[in-house]
This record gives structure tokens, C-alpha cells and sequence, in this order.
């Protein structure tokens, strides 16, 4: 087996001046490589103020705090998992090249990337190629081989860090 990711949760506080984010707060959510892991941090909007690029992230999106009375989990716009998928197009690690396969897979899912066959690399990987809808262009997605307990435990990494049903 691989190395597990690390992956940390949002804590509910802004990363830059550690203030508690109140119930209803609006705040910009980011998903950022942090050595080998993964980490979530989050900014109010003071620190971070909406239409400030989003710098190294590997994904990012502007959220809310939900209400006590809510479910904790967000909606999560589909555009920020197409480009936290192109981020790590050039990933080699193994974790980041097995996120990258689940976000194709969801994003198969959800009819924004299309499969149109796969081919052996010259390192013996299997390698699937895809395109966007409405996008001729092909993208190339590294295959783990991962069976489907293996799936469902890196889904639901990424589904933990970004706090939505993916
Ligand atoms: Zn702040």
C-alpha cells in the first residue's frame, strides 16, 4: 500500500488572523500542498477580500458557515473540482495521482468529462484518455488501478476536506 495523504480539516478558524469564523460568515475556502499533504485553509474576508486571486491553491471557492441548524455539508460549484483536477495534472505522487483519478470520475459523473479510451505509457501505467465537454482537446488521466474500497476511501478524503457529497 501507499503512503496515506494527510489531509487536514477545515478548523473554522481563518488561517491568517486565527479569528473564529461566526455561523453565516462568509469566507474563502482553499485546498493548498503543504510538504506531501494536503491542507485546508480557510480566510475571512477581511484577510483574504472576494476577487483576490487565489495564488497556489490547488482549489478554491468562496463558502459560507452554515447555520448550527444546517448540515455541515456545502455545495461545491463543479468548476472548482475542473480546476482542482487540471492543478494536479503533473502530479507524480501517488495520492495526488489518485485524487486526480477520483475527480475524473466525478466529473464523468457529472457529464463534464468524457472517456474516449485508454493506452499503455511507456513506463507500463495505464493511462485514459478523456476530453471535455465542449472541448476538443484530449486530457490524459494517470489510471492508480485502485480497486473500489480504495475509490470510495479517497472520495471520501476529498469529499472530507472540501466538506461536500461528492
Ligand atoms: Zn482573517
Amino acid at each position: 500500500m501507499g503512503k496515506e495523504y494527510n489531509i487536514s480539516k477545515a478548523t473554522g478558524r481563518c488561517a491568517a488572523c486565527e479569528r473564529e469564523l461566526a455561523a453565516g460568515e462568509a469566507y474563502l475556502a482553499t485546498v493548498i500542498e503543504a510538504g506531501d499533504d494536503l491542507e485546508r485553509r480557510d480566510y475571512c474576508t477581511s484577510c483574504r477580500p472576494p476577487g483576490e486571486a487565489t495564488g497556489d491553491a490547488l482549489a478554491a471557492w468562496r463558502s459560507r458557515v452554515p447555520q448550527p441548524q444546517d448540515k455541515r455539508k456545502v455545495f461545491v460549484d463543479d468548476d472548482v473540482l475542473v480546476s482542482f483536477f487540471e492543478r494536479l495534472a503533473d502530479a507524480e505522487d501517488p495520492a495526488k495521482v489518485n485524487f486526480r483519478f477520483v475527480l475524473a470520475l466525478v466529473l464523468m459523473r457529472k457529464k463534464r468529462l468524457v472517456y474516449d479510451g485508454r493506452r499503455t505509457d511507456e513506463t507500463g501505467r495505464d493511462v485514459w484518455r478523456m476530453h471535455f465537454r465542449g472541448d476538443e482537446s484530449t486530457c490524459e488521466v494517470t489510471d492508480p488501478n485502485m480497486d473500489e474500497q480504495k475509490i470510495a476511501e479517497v472520495s471520501e478524503q476529498l469529499g472530507q476536506i472540501m466538506e461536500t457529497d461528492l
